[in-house]
């Protein structure tokens, strides 16, 4: 076992990469400023040692998109290959994502048609599910639409409030393809800082929104749908059986992952998750060497490697 004292960082991400034991990394997230030492331990193990009996019984692979697949808002052809190598083996893909209804259609389409080689995205954090069939995209929603129009005007609302109380504040560009939440931009585009991100849920929260922050955005909706509750629905609605959690590998990067990184046990985050290091509280099984689509595709290898085999 190696113990690791340090902050985030890239000297973290090298030693980690180093390392091919298990490692632990002991976190102290404040320390100029705590009177007390606060220490939160975590334990990720390198992918590398995902159990072969593990990997036999996936039956595919749930993931993020931002920073996961993609590189400043672009997949990356290491990222694009590797989820083609996981359906040539036989196993689902399905993207579950922050990103709005609008943004993840063209990528939602046939392959024909350009699209990523996937069954489905559900963008706007489990609200829309995004799949092509025969001859079209098909676009479903978890909520009805009346829930959806009496929403709306309360969204911009809510996000006036947000650009109004948070000096700063940006929406993001993407906005005008959302339907069922708004988004923040504190990272794709605009920087805000931590008080300031803080702030954004603070209003979103005190507004009765459900709130996540990605590695990009700060996202709020009414309603209690998640990517978790996503996930269980595109499931059930594409392969008409329910989401087994042993099943399935989940893929991510930042703190709007947690969820997905608690409640599956082959749980991956790529490597750049340790730029949140400081702010996690839920930290997945495994985490890749490599960052970004480097790490996606190392989740691939594995487990179409293991496949592969007799
Ligand atoms: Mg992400």
């Amino acid at each position: 076992m190696q113990l690791l004292h340090s902050e985030p960082g890239d000297a973290w991400r090298r030693t980690l990469q180093r390392s091919s034991e298990r490692t632990r990394i002991v976190v102290n997230p404040r320390p100029a400023v705590c009177k007390t030492i606060r220490m939160s331990v975590i334990s990720p193990r390198p992918w590398a040692e995902l159990p072969e009996a593990d990997a036999r019984a996936v039956i595919g692979v749930l993931t993020d998109i931002d920073d996961t697949l993609t590189t400043d808002g672009r997949i990356t052809p290491d990222a694009q290959s590797a989820l083609a190598r996981l359906k040539a083996a036989g196993l689902h893909v399905i993207a579950i994502t922050g990103r709005p209804m609008g943004w993840s259609e063209p990528f939602a389409r046939p392959l024909s048609q350009g699209g990523w080689p996937i069954d489905a995205i559900v963008a706007e954090n489990g609200a829309v599910a995004l799949f092509s069939t025969a001859d079209a995209l098909a676009i479903e929603y978890a909520q009805g639409e009346a829930t959806r129009t009496r929403n709306a005007q309360r969204l911009r609302e809510v996000a006036a409030s947000v650009l109004r109380e948070v000096p700063g504040a940006t929406l993001a560009r993407d906005s005008a393809g959302r339907v069922t939440d708004i988004a923040i931009d504190h990272g794709e585009y605009a920087r805000l800082s931590a008080a300031q991100i803080a702030a954004c849920v603070a209003v979103m929260q005190r507004e009765g929104m459900s709130a996540t922050v990605s590695s990009i955005h700060i996202n709020g909706w009414f309603g209690d749908h998640t990517k978790l509750s996503g996930a269980q629905w595109i499931v059930r609605r594409l392969l008409a059986r329910e989401l087994e959690a042993r099943e399935w590998v989940y893929v991510g990067d930042s703190t709007n992952d947690q969820l997905m990184f608690g409640h599956f046990p082959l749980s991956v985050g790529v490597a750049n998750l340790l730029e949140f290091a400081g702010v996690l509280k839920t930290w997945p099984t495994y985490l890749t060497r490599g960052a970004r689509g480097a790490g996606f595709a190392e989740v691939a290898d594995r487990l179409v490697g293991t496949i592969g085999r007799p």
